[in-house]
Formats: structure tokens, sequence, C-alpha cells
């Protein structure tokens, strides 16, 4: 079975096809990040530009990669929420029209559920596990117990870690999107800053950033103000690691608590090298429970992903049709 995945809920037009929910046959990732750059941040209606020029020329490419023609296909597949609205809507309407045009089946996906099977295409999943999603706009921690199958079991309560990230990158100066930078300087610095972790209250799965973003703002600040000067790479390291601390501990407890056999790790934030180290590590010691980490390239948006979990829906015949919408504000929930 070959799937065609869109992806355009952001700033990155993507599309690929995947077989049996598994394996690439073809992807293809065209990334805006030096128009939104000087912006500082994804400008929507840019980002919607830009999905309106690229997204035939990535859908050609991704067919002439695979070496398919859309009639090879069994279904287009594509993200119909949370995300940009404008942006969303160019995949969407792309998808729409393919579909009609080869009559094929249409499949509408959750981003985040996405983000979750990438990792399916790295290792087959076994339940029940815990996935804990790391990204631009959201911080989970996922019980399944089957496929399709979403229990929610903690969140931010206000950043998502990957905006926290952007946001302290940005009072360092760093260039967006800040995540990488971020994670580039932590190694070359010494966590010797006291800043706060937020465990919240006694088992809470939740999460909650924008405190340690203050923390940050105000240590700076305070510093400048008395002319002392404080190393940005000393900075970085001691921001990141109060982050992975809390992200790691967390998700090993809800490992334990909900018996895991399998964590998965997702999201533009899981390609943070510190964040992955310290999983290895924490994971290593816990026998009985398998780690899954994504290459980097299925880390952060692509359709890969998108495909990949269309299969699971297609499989239980669960199908969109041509009312399908753009739900910028879609929440994860089960499909099953
Ligand atoms: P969402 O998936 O919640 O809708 P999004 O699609 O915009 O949001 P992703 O593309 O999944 O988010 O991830 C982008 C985020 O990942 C950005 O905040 C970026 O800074 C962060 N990021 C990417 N690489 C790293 C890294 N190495 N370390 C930390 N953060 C990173
Ligand atoms: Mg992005
Ligand atoms: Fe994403």
């Amino acid at each position: 079975r070959l799937i065609l995945g869109i992806e355009t809920s952001c700033d990155e037009t993507a599309a690929a096809i995947v077989k049996n929910g598994k394996e690439i046959v073809a992807q293809v990732v065209a990334s805006q990040i030096e128009s939104h750059k000087r912006f500082g941040g994804v400008v929507p209606e840019i980002a919607s530009r830009h999905h309106v020029e690229q997204i035939t020329l990535v859908l050609e490419e991704t067919l002439k990669q695979a070496n398919l023609s859309y009639h090879d296909l069994n279904a287009i597949a594509v993200t119909e929420g949370p995300g940009l609205v404008g942006a969303l809507l160019i995949g969407v309407n792309a998808a729409k029209a393919l579909a009609f045009a080869y009559d094929l089946p249409l499949i509408g996906v959750h981003h985040i559920a996405g983000h979750i099977y990438a990792n399916r295409l790295v290792k087959e999943f076994s339940f029940p596990l815990i996935a804990l999603v790391v990204s631009g706009g959201h911080t989970e921690l996922v019980y399944m117990k089957e496929h399709g199958c979403f229990e929610v079991i903690g969140e931010t309560l206000d950043d998502a870690a990957g905006e926290a990230y952007d946001k302290v990158a940005r009072t360092l100066n760093l260039p967006y999107p800040g995540g990488p930078h971020i994670d580039r300087l932590a190694h070359e610095g010494t966590a010797s800053i006291d800043l706060p972790r937020a465990w919240l209250e006694e088992g809470s799965f939740h999460f909650s950033f924008s405190g340690l973003k203050s923390a940050v703002i105000n240590t700076l600040h305070n510093a400048a103000q008395r002319g002392i000067t404080i190393d940005p790479k000393d900075m970085a390291a001691s921001f990141q690691q109060s982050v992975v601390e809390v992200l790691v501990e967390k998700t090993v407890r809800a490992s334990e608590k909900y018996q895991a056999k399998q964590v998965l790790l997702s999201g533009g934030v899981a390609a943070n090298k510190g964040l992955r180290t310290a999983m290895e590590v924490a994971f290593k010691k816990k026998k009985g429970i398998d780690l899954v980490i994504p290459p980097l390239s299925l880390c952060t948006d692509n359709a890969a992903m998108i495909a990949a979990f269309a299969d699971v829906l297609y499989e239980k015949g669960i199908f969109g049709d041509y009312r399908m919408n753009a739900h910028p504000g879609l929440e994860l929930t089960s499909y099953i």
C-alpha cells in the first residue's frame, strides 16, 4: 500500500510517499526558514504564499524521486490541523484536488499524531507505549494502548518546549529558529547558572516553561544592570539542562506508571542532542523499556510522518471527504 502524505501546517512544504506505513519511498521538504528569519519567527501570510508557490514542485519532485505516477497510489493524506489556517488550507486543497482527479481516498491527519508516527518509520510500535512530544507548539506526554489511540496524560500549561527555546534564543540574540543554536552553544558551555525546574504538583505529568524563560530573561537583565557579563554558552547550557531534566524525569515516571513497553521521542525539539543523550542514558537503565528516537529529518516537520499515520487510518477505514477543512486548533483525540 502506497500513501502520499502532504504537510503544510507551518513553514515547511512537504510531501512523501510511504509504503505500508513503515517505509519511506520518497520524501521532499521545502523549508521556508530563510524567508522568516529576518522577522524572527514565522509570518503566517508569507508562509501561505510560499506554500502556494512550492506545493506543485514539491509534489512533482516526490513522485519523480519515487519513480511513480499518481495512479500507483492508494490514498492521499494531509495534515488537517493544528497549525496556521492559511498554511493548512494549501495542503488540504491540494490533497482534495488530487483525490478528486485520481479518484483516490482522502485521509485527514492530526499533525501531532504524525509527529508520534515518525517513530514507526524507525521501528514497529509495541504497546502500551508513552510518547513524549516536544515541538514548536506542543509539549505533551501521550499514552497509547493501540494504534490510533491517543490519551494525553500531560501537557504544557504555558509555553511549549520549542517555543521556550526560540524565545530564550531571541534573548541571547541568536537567529530564528533558536533551538539548534542553543543546543550547539549548550555543548560549549557549563550549566553553572541556577535556574528553576517546574515539577508542578506531585505526580503531575504537566509541564511549564514560562517561569524558566522569565528566569533566563531576569538573570540576564540583572547581570547587565550590574555590569556583569554572562557567557551565552553557560546560559544556553543551564537553560538546556533545566528543560531536559524535567522532560526526561517526567517521561521516566510516566513510562513506569503506565508500564510502557516502548517510549517514543517526537517533535522538532527531539532533534536536541542534549535531550537525545539524556533520554538514552535514562532508559538504558530501564530494562524492558525500548526507547525509540527518530533521525533528525523525521523529528522536524515532514510529510512521511503524515503518510505513516494515514496508513493506520486507511487500515481502519477512516477516511475524509471533500468537505475536509483546515482546523487550526484541532485537539489530539483517539481516532478509534
Ligand atoms: P507543532 O508541531 O507543535 O505544530 P512546529 O511544527 O512548528 O510545531 P516542529 O517543526 O515540530 O514545530 O519543531 C520546531 C521547533 O523545534 C522549533 O521551536 C525549533 O527551535 C525546535 N528545534 C529544532 N531543533 C532543535 C534542537 N536541536 N534543540 C532544541 N530545539 C530544536
Ligand atoms: Mg517548522
Ligand atoms: Fe510540527
